[in-house]
């Protein structure tokens, strides 16, 4: 079946570049995104984890040269995508977007309840706003905004019609949801189940609704980005089976510790 994973640049971290104008930002445990064509406006998508500030200013560089993004774009407000927002506004003083039903997490007033915790995001006021209601992506041309929630109540993924490109966010992982270790390994490379879904229905419907979208590359949160003609046949293939019960679950604690050890090993290898 030709579901093209995009290969990592490297286990460490690096640019890859998706297409002429799109770039994925490979961190430790998740991907920020570039958006927009170098020597023009670009937007960054998501923002890593508080640790990833120095590398994404340094793909930044290496893509963009010294030209500042017009915006940050997230696609939810989870500590792995907005985590450096903090130190690159303080780099970049640039507008910060999210979807409507987003706002009251990145703005202290909500904390996103998981089991019996609660985690919550940095509080973003007064630079955060809510993303047109017309669907547009600030500064970009031919991107909409879709919204997707279900692991978080006001998740977006961003869509490009033109060439079929899917910003998934956290709809969907392709990494495994059951293996931490796949956080950093970016494998099987398949489209899988979220890390965590906050409403499972609507993390169903929303896949769902990205399926229909035939789209020909999804790059994600979590795991490699996915192309070829069979990738909105593998998205359809996941709905259909979404609740079917996944693989047995190897033993998540020495896993997850195997998973730090590692994401602090590489953090320390590409410290500034
Ligand atoms: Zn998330």
């Amino acid at each position: 079946m030709s579901v093209r994973p995009v290969p990592y640049p490297s286990l460490l971290g690096g640019v890859q570049k998706l297409r002429p104008d799109v770039f994925q930002v490979r961190l430790p445990i998740v991907s920020a995104y570039f958006l927009g064509t170098p020597g023009s406006d670009w937007v960054l998508v998501d923002a890593g984890t508080p640790l990833d500030a120095g590398m994404i200013k340094r793909a930044a560089t290496q893509v963009h040269g010294s030209r500042s993004p017009a915006a940050i774009v997230l696609t939810h407000g989870h500590v792995d995508h907005v985590g450096s927002v903090p130190r690159l506004r303080g780099l970049w003083p640039v507008p910060v977007y999210a979807r409507a039903e987003e706002l009251p997490f990145l703005t202290g007033q909500a904390k996103y309840q998981i089991g019996r915790r609660t985690s919550s995001a940095p509080d973003l006021r007064p630079h955060i706003h809510a993303l047109p209601t017309d669907g547009s992506v600030p500064f970009l041309t031919g991107w909409r905004w879709i919204p997707t929630p279900g692991h978080t109540p006001g998740h977006t993924s961003l869509w490009r019609e033109a060439d079929r490109t899917l910003i998934v966010g956290d709809a969907f992982s392709t990494a495994n949801a059951r293996n931490p270790v796949t956080l950093l390994t970016g494998e099987p490379a398949q489209v899988s189940h979220a890390f965590l879904y906050l409403s499972r229905s609507d993390g169903r419907e929303s896949v769902r609704r990205l399926a229909e979208l035939e789209s020909q590359l999804a790059a994600v949160g979590h795991g490699k980005a996915l192309g070829g003609a069979e990738l909105p046949g593998a998205i359809r293939e996941h709905v259909r089976r979404f609740d079917d019960p996944l693989p047995t679950q190897p033993p998540r604690l020495p896993l997850l510790a195997l998973a730090a050890g590692m994401a602090a090993l590489v953090w320390w290898w590409r410290r500034e």
